[in-house]
């Protein structure tokens, strides 16, 4: 698929989905002409400019673009962190664009999991504590021994399970993360630069393990980086550019992925298809 980002630009739709597949089938997540446009009249900021998607449930998709692309406001929209101006988002079939403020908190806590750049782990609470949180959050009582089996799944030896965040390395915090996000089973994890902040083999191990959850425990992962090689781990990258999406690859490798970045950010592409 070529970068025509003029006749792209109204909002062409970029489908997980082969062709054929119905429509209001049972995607993990389904955005239709999501927009959002920030601040008024000749000073709007247009984030989105129509997105039109649809994510197969255990899949892994990565979301890329330069900055200022809209990734973040693509990030917060599907995740009921932030309302688009115009367009729906459903979340396991459900439609989250009209929900009231207390049934999206609740279902932000029982439906989605999160993995951030920065862990978000709360340092009071030990490594379990912290796994189960959104269990307590959501009114369940905490299943420990859940908690415990997802613990050693992500590869934390029991002996971590009574420390406190702040003794454990990056590494091992964004292993707790992704317990944590994965404890109730969510219907998607967003994970949002998750190995922003580790080194390369560390790296490498969070997205083996991101890799293994959608793989093995029927996980859906969409998470937004500017890493084309964290990028490759994921089945399908989808490119934002202007608050539209613009292309996609499928399996692809980091080398091809870091390509289509360049072609993306090169300036003389962008004279060339104005
Ligand atoms: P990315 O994550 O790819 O860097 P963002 O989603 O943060 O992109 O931003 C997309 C566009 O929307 C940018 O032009 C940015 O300046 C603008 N933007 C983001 N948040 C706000 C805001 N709260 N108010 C005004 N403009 C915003």
């Amino acid at each position: 698929m070529g970068l025509r980002r003029k006749k792209q630009a109204g909002g062409e739709p970029v489908s997980s989905a082969e062709t054929g597949a119905p429509r209001g089938a049972d995607w993990a997540v389904e955005m239709r002409g999501v927009r959002r446009r920030y601040g008024r009249g000749a000073g709007a900021v247009h984030a989105l400019s129509g997105i039109d998607l649809a994510l197969e449930r255990g899949s892994f998709t990565a979301v890329m673009g330069p900055s200022g692309s809209g990734k973040s406001t693509f990030l917060q929209c599907a995740a009921g962190l932030d309302r688009p101006t115009e367009g729906t988002v459903r979340l396991g079939g459900t439609e989250i664009t009209s929900m009231g403020e207390n049934k999206l908190t609740e279902l932000r806590r029982t439906r989605l999991g999160f993995v951030f750049q920065a862990f978000n782990l709360l340092p009071s609470l030990t490594v379990e504590q912290n796994v189960v949180l959104p269990m307590r959050l959501a009114g369940h009582r905490p299943d420990r021994r859940r908690a415990a089996e997802l613990l050693r799944r992500v590869g934390l030896g029991a002996d971590k399970n009574k420390r406190r965040p702040g003794e454990l390395s990056g590494g091992q915090q964004q292993r707790v993360a992704i317990a944590r996000a994965l404890v109730t089973d969510p219907d998607v994890i967003f994970a949002d630069e998750p190995t922003g902040a580790l080194d390369t083999t560390t790296a490498a191990e969070i997205l083996t393990l991101l890799r293994t959850a959608v793989d093995t425990m029927g996980a859906t992962v969409v998470m937004v980086t500017h890493d084309p090689a964290a990028a490759a781990y994921a089945d399908r990258v989808l490119f934002l550019a202007d608050g539209v999406l613009v292309d996609r690859l499928t399996r692809a490798s980091a080398a091809q992925i870091a390509a289509r970045m360049t072609t993306l950010t090169d300036p003389a592409y962008a004279t060339a298809a104005a």
